[in-house]
């Protein structure tokens, strides 16, 4: 084990990085070794215990912790561990398997002390917190734990922000967004923190990791400065891979860093979020005058980045004014878990409350306050009429979402919580990202990441099932809120505020998130749409707006963005299905909103709903676990349809912005150009674009766009000019387009069918060749993303099935033209949803029609 472990560490340390944390077998090999130390490895052998192995619930951490509670109990001996070290090693764990031997050991004389200042530092004992109540009623030792816990010594023992803090400035000009942090290509990597942060900006800022090692190297602590930090996907790797090369070592938690400054100009919500959650720093400020290699003192007290000599660069505010103490406590979730700790403790003592944290500063509601959508179903998770902008709550998760490029860091988090049970009543793992393609890691986690979750009541859908939210979507309940680590995680009903995985971790954990209410801008629809421009088009046609009314630029520099870190809210399209209401939710993530909702009829929810009872039925007949979970969703949405009834928005509440859209204007297909999804333009600028490949595919579309693309195609030969990718968004729909008959068209044009997920739209798997023209129905087009150096044009399935006819864009007027010859008088049975509930084999066994 040590000859293996040592050549490990020796490949890694070529690297540059350290070695894995110890797997449950080495930490078995580890324990029996520590029985019997080789003459030599005493001290090895003893920090490999202490510091190489996860805590929490880490499958290593419960050999450790079984190892060590063993020697409390003397089953087992080291000559190098005596029981009052195994209690002072058990109390560097942070929660889970350690905390039952801590509290054993509080009813041992010679342990009791070490026991209880153990405890007294852990803040993750949930249910334990009764054990040591109930002991503390005869003994010393649990007593001053409850006592310490409701003083908060957890908190007070640590070190706050420093009132100055000298470094030296790393920056990147212009946006960083969270694939220059954390590649897509090198997603397999994502759960090994130190191994994928060294894929940090390997296109974006090549070199920029040697530069702050050089400046480390010189004693410097590194501050990571860019105009714009961390737009784009919800990637706690991205944070991640930040901290990595600028924060500092966690004590005895392996391959994690925390405490590095981060200062942008901008800095995007749900990075900042992150960064928050992760124990950070994150400063808002102007950083026109930081440039990399300054040293410069950043002084927290009077909120001033100053050169050495005290000229003022720039002023900030720390913001939110609980950062201070989320940066004490390790951060923002660390501080609700412990504050959480403290509370109770306190009330079991009969003490008031602490004044020892800040409280957040939220708005009053006037008195007959109107609430948006959004406000209104936030209010329902925080048991109040409405949130206003600005109160920092706590809604309650009701479903969450995890998919498989995050997932494993999820569960790493999820682990460091000690979580063996989910609170939030529906936690979703979808394996869609990497199904078709999957690496040896991928393959691996195929099998262990199901188990997990489905141990901890969570629902695990199979590799080749398909999308996430094309999944997620159906298992949803109108009117409540939740999250996920997809940055597309954007709930058509109800409200989603996607996270990174660490926040995502925590709402599945806990079943509430913390939030601080964004303010909200409203899209009002009016109008009917003229055949041919389709939903997609709908969806493009919102920044096109905003741009036209100065809400929105598309440089980079100065950029305005008025739905930025917003709750972007639709109303006026009363027919609406929920799968069109996901396109324009969906697209929310492109336009950087925080956010999504939509005003639908309660018609098109029971539809939508009705069909995912039966689908929800068919998992649990089909063996999907938890099928507890899946069963008491099916209760909730027959109860709901039993008595339909949503949320409206209030006729005066207020919005930071609203913008009319007549959709009767909307003359021509809009699209989104290379390589911006901002940069909105009417088909007729961008006509006659050569295009080599087209992907129909991804989140954004449905069944309905293939059976156009397939109405399009039919008579038409295969041009060889064009690569035509398809990627059916789910199995469900890949089977009944099977049974359709669209697949022997979609052959006959020479398109290349893929396995229900991703595909080319995430980039990491499929990619397009270098350097061509491409047009995608995904969700994103940011610079090499499909392919290096690709330019990729964003619209509608209808539009690319054309372009593929023809190997270039269409003028309007041909585009109109296939479609009234086409689709027109067959758009009825064209743009069907998938109705689980009238498919034969969804219906239960004695409904099914006999032939
Ligand atoms: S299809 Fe694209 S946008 Fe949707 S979840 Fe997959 S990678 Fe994300």
């Amino acid at each position: 084990m040590i000859d293996a472990y040592l050549k490990h560490e020796a490949e890694r340390k070529a690297l540059g990085i350290p070695a894995r944390p110890l797997d449950p077998e080495q930490t078995r090999e580890l324990c029996k070794l520590l029985e019997a130390p080789p003459a030599g490895q005493e001290k090895f052998l003893l920090d490999l215990l202490e510091n190489r192995v996860s805590p929490g619930v880490d499958p290593a951490a419960e050999v450790k912790a079984g190892f060590l509670a063993d020697v409390l109990h003397g089953k087992r001996k080291s000559p190098l561990l005596s029981k009052k070290d195994a209690v002072r090693i058990l109390g560097t764990m942070m929660g889970g398997y350690n905390v039952g031997p801590l509290v054993e050991a509080l009813s041992v004389p010679e342990l009791a002390d070490g026991a209880a200042q153990a405890l007294s530092a852990t803040t993750q004992v949930y249910d334990a917190f009764d054990a040591v109540l109930a002991l503390s009623k005869k003994n010393a030792a649990a007593k001053r734990v409850v006592e310490s816990w409701a003083k908060a010594d957890w908190f007070t023992a640590r070190p706050g922000v420093p009132a100055q803090v000298k470094v030296k400035v790393f920056k990147v000009d212009g946006e960083i967004n969270t694939d220059d942090f954390s590649p897509a290509g090198d997603a397999s990597t994502r759960p090994d923190i130190p191994l994928h942060a060294l894929a940090m900006g390997k296109t974006r800022f090549p070199g920029g990791l040697a530069k702050i090692a050089e400046f480390r190297a010189q004693g410097f602590q590194v501050a990571f400065v860019g105009d714009v930090v961390g737009t784009g996907s919800s990637r706690k790797s991205a944070c991640n891979s930040v901290l990595w090369a600028i924060g500092e070592d966690i004590p005895s938690v392996p391959n994690k860093r925390r405490n590095g400054v981060i200062i942008g100009g901008v800095i995007a919500p749900i990075f900042f979020n992150t960064a928050q959650d992760s124990g950070a720093l994150p400063i808002k400020t102007d950083v026109t005058k930081l440039k990399t290699g300054d040293v410069v003192v950043i002084d927290t007290v009077k909120g001033e980045v100053r050169t050495e000599q005290g000229e003022v660069l720039s002023t900030f505010k720390l913001a939110p004014n609980t950062l201070a103490d989320e940066y004490r406590a390790g951060g923002r979730i660390p501080l609700i878990i412990g504050r959480a700790l403290t509370e109770k403790a306190r009330q079991a003592l009969g003490l008031g409350e602490t004044d020892l944290f800040t409280k957040p500063v939220n708005p009053q509601p006037k008195p007959g306050q109107g609430y948006s959508l959004a406000q209104k179903m936030v209010g329902k998770a925080c048991g109040v009429a409405g949130v206003l902008p600005g109160t920092a709550c706590e809604p309650k998760m009701t479903t969450v979402g995890s998919q498989d490029t995050t997932g494993p860091m999820t569960a790493d988090e999820l682990k460091e919580l000690a979580c063996l049970k989910f609170a939030a009543p529906m936690f979703m793992q979808s394996f869609c990202h990497t199904a078709a393609y999957p690496k040896a890691a991928d393959v691996k986690m195929h099998k262990s990441l199901p188990r997990f979750v489905q141990e901890r009541g969570g629902v695990a859908l199979k590799p080749g099932d398909g999308v996430i939210h094309s999944w997620l979507n159906r298992l949803l309940l109108p009117d409540t809120v939740g999250t996920g680590g997809d940055s597309h995680t954007r709930f058509p009903i109800g409200i989603s505020f996607p996270a990174g995985s660490g926040l995502v971790a925590f709402a599945g954990a806990a079943g509430f998130m913390p939030l601080d209410m964004p303010e909200s801008v409203l899209v009002r629809f009016k109008g009917k749409l003229k055949p041919g421009i389709t939903l997609r088009d709908v969806v493009n046609a919102i920044p096109y707006w905003a741009i036209q009314q100065g809400l929105l630029t598309v440089p980079k520099k100065n950029k305005k963005n008025v739905f930025n870190g917003r709750i972007l809210e639709m109303e006026g399209l009363p027919d609406l299905t929920v799968e069109q209401a996901f396109e324009l939710t969906d697209a929310a993530a492109e336009r950087s909103a925080a956010a999504a909702c939509v005003d639908l009829s309660e018609k098109s929810v029971a539809t939508y709903l009705r069909s995912n009872v039966a689908l929800m039925k068919k998992m649990i007949a089909d063996g999907y676990q938890d099928a507890a979970t899946l069963q008491r969703r099916v209760d909730e949405a027959e109860a709901w349809l039993a008595k339909p009834a949503l949320l409206r928005a209030d006729k005066n509440a207020e919005y930071a912005a609203v913008i009319e859209i007549d959709l009767a204007q909307l003359d021509e297909p809009i699209l989104a150009c290379p390589n911006d999804p901002d940069d909105v333009k009417k088909l007729s600028a961008v006509q006659n674009t050569k295009i080599d490949d087209v992907f129909l595919g991804s989140c954004m579309t449905n069944i309905g766009h293939f059976r156009a693309a397939g109405e399009l195609w039919k008579g038409q030969k295969f041009n060889p000019a064009v690569r035509t990718w398809i990627c059916p968004p789910t199995r469900m729909d890949q089977q009944q387009l099977k049974d359709e008959a669209y697949f022997s068209t979609y052959t006959a044009i020479g398109a290349r069918i893929e396995i229900a997920g991703c595909s080319l739209c995430m980039g990491n798997q499929a990619r397009v060749p270098d350097a061509v023209n491409v047009f995608s129905t995904s969700t994103r087009n940011f610079d090499d993303r499909m392919g290096n150096g690709a330019k990729v044009f964003l619209g509608s399935a209808e539009l690319g099935a054309v372009a593929v006819n023809l190997g270039r864009l269409p003028t309007p007027a041909e585009y109109f033209a296939a479609y009234q010859e086409k689709i027109a008088p067959k758009a009825a049975q064209v743009y069907r949803y998938l109705q689980f509930d009238e498919l034969e084999e969804y219906k239960p066994k004695g409904l099914r029609t006999v032939a």
